[in-house]
């Protein structure tokens, strides 16, 4: 059966709006028809390389209008394109670039060392960005339309940012991003033609899967220049620029300009909305955040196996003004099913913990060259998250922890994120990592690890007393370890087990 290729989202709105501003970034400007052009470009250049409908494109590159052509241009051809973190170092690039198996690679001018030490065997095509991307584009033909598609097709091959391993590509169909979108545009984002979207997020993860519905629907896509996130900058552009929506924001970037907003004092009532997930907020920080800039922002709970759409946390919703239920994922999108299964994939009851599993439009066809893993995430028809989690009696979805990630102490469940959430309210606390070491007695105890601003530690004993005021006993930490900086992976996700495995010198139970 063939299938609607998502590049015609984008054509549809060339025709509609040809003269809007499509993309912006620093000095450079693009309207809906010249990104329209440039994609049919390089959609065709890619044909004339002797690429092939169903072949990969990797883009290996900080955010740049080239990531957003060198994306659409693979989806118009009928091609997968592979967006690769540009933080990845060159041995992480090779594993992709191999088990992708793609025959093309877009990269920028600070990776170029990265590409030559990642060698590209398997590459007929290798493009910087710059005046030789432009180059090829000027060969290509403005004059396409997208390529049909099947309905299996394989429109980006999303690498799962992996804590963990080897990274797995899901295979994301032009199905999946159609349905995604359609629910982003539902339920978490109503983008319109005069929005202007700041992109502050790496466009090769959750932060690109946003443009389809901004370009869906015409706004204006603000794709921040700066190498790095600087809170200060970014608040100020909001008002400079009369941003009306941010696309996506880890969690860490919501405190970073929480604590920049003194410094800044920019006025930002121009902002609509700012999605915001992909790992867990701490409470405090969604209080002030709904105090700062009012209730603006929806959180997203997905992950690439069912691109940024599981569940959604709008903040303006009637009936979620319930303070504690901020620390909630929020209700299955309309169109995916969400259930909370045990151990042998039956239903839970209400209040139950068990492995969240999905299934609907947007859970991807499978893991790329992997059936064993593929048919473990898929079994029943779930996709199997791996993510812990409950429903309370009205639909709304609390996650706990990763399954992997639970300290069994005592026969008792510990989830990380209870003890971290009460850590994080002490002022001289930053940063937090809860995790279990082996305990003769007990099988499992607890340990967190802290950071904290230079000159201002707390006492071990003053953060335990903490946690035994507002957790039962067995939940408080046995030891506080002090760290100048947690382990992140290239999307800024604390990589918890590498802290556990550094403290306790090796691997603990539970891996
Ligand atoms: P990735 O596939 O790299 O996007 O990672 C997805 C994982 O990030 C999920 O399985 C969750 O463990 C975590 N995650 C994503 N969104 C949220 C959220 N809103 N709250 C808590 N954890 C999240």
């Amino acid at each position: 059966m063939s299938m609607v290729n998502v590049a015609t989202m984008l054509s549809r709105t060339a025709r509609l709006h040809p003269d809007r501003p499509a993309l912006r970034y620093g000095e450079r400007r693009m309207t809906y028809a010249e990104l329209d052009g440039a994609v049919a470009r390089f959609a065709s250049g890619l044909r004339t390389t002797g690429l092939e409908p169903g072949d990969r494109v990797a883009v290996f590159a900080k955010n740049c209008p080239e990531c957003v052509i060198a994306m659409y241009g693979a989806f118009a051809a009928g091609m997968t394109i592979v967006p690769v973190n540009a933080k990845l170092a060159a041995p992480e690039l090779a594993v992709i670039l191999e088990d992708s198996g793609a025959r093309a690679l877009v990269h920028d001018h600070a990776s170029a060392a990265l590409v030559d030490a990642a060698g590209t065997p398997g590459l007929d095509l290798v493009l910087e960005t710059g005046a030789a991307f432009d180059a090829f584009l000027a060969g290509g033909d403005a004059g396409q339309a997208p390529a049909e598609v099947t309905d299996d097709a394989v429109a980006w091959l999303f690498y799962t940012s992996g804590t963990t391993g080897r990274p797995k590509g899901a295979e994301l169909t032009h199905r999946n991003l159609t349905a995604m979108t359609w629910l982003e545009l539902a339920d978490v984002c109503d983008f319109h033609a005069d929005d202007v979207v700041l992109h502050v997020a790496p466009l090769s993860h959750g932060g690109g899967l946003y443009l389809l519905g901004a370009i869906a629907r015409g706004a204006e896509n603000l794709i921040y220049d700066r190498s790095s996130f600087d809170a200060v900058d970014v608040m100020r552009l909001i008002e400079r620029e009369a941003v009306t929506v941010i696309a996506f924001l880890a969690p860490t970037m919501i405190v970073m300009l929480l604590d920049a907003d003194d410094e800044a004092g920019a006025d930002t009532s121009s902002l609509r909305r700012a999605v915001y997930g992909g790992a867990p907020i701490h409470l405090e920080h969604a209080r002030r955040m709904v105090q700062r800039f009012g209730p603006a922002f929806v959180q997203i709970y997905g992950q690439g196996e069912s691109p940024m759409t599981i569940t959604y946390l709008d903040t303006a919703a009637p009936g979620t003004d319930e303070p504690d239920l901020l620390i909630a994922a929020g209700v299955a999108h309309a169109g995916v099913e969400v259930a909370v299964l045990d151990a042998d994939d039956r239903p839970l009851p209400v209040g139950a913990e068990g492995e969240v599993c999905v299934r609907g439009d947007t859970v991807m066809r499978g893991y790329r060259n992997n059936p064993e893993a593929t048919a473990a995430a898929l079994r029943g028809g779930w996709l199997h998250t791996g993510d812990i989690g409950r429903f309370d009696d009205r639909g709304r979805l609390f996650l706990l922890d990763r399954s992997k990630d639970t300290i069994i102490s005592g026969g008792t469940n510990i989830y990380p994120r209870e003890v971290e959430e009460v850590l994080v309210q002490h002022d001289a606390v930053d940063e937090v990592v809860v995790f279990g070491e082996p305990d003769e007695l007990w099988g499992e105890s607890v340990v967190a690890a802290v950071v904290s601003p230079a000159g201002d530690r707390p006492s071990e004993d003053e953060l335990i007393a903490l946690c035994r005021s507002r957790l039962a006993s067995f939940k408080k930490p046995k030891r506080i370890v002090f760290v100048d900086a947690l382990p992140k992976n290239a999307y800024g996700k604390i990589l918890r087990r590498e802290v556990r495995d550094q403290l306790t010198g090796g691997e603990g139970a539970g891996t």
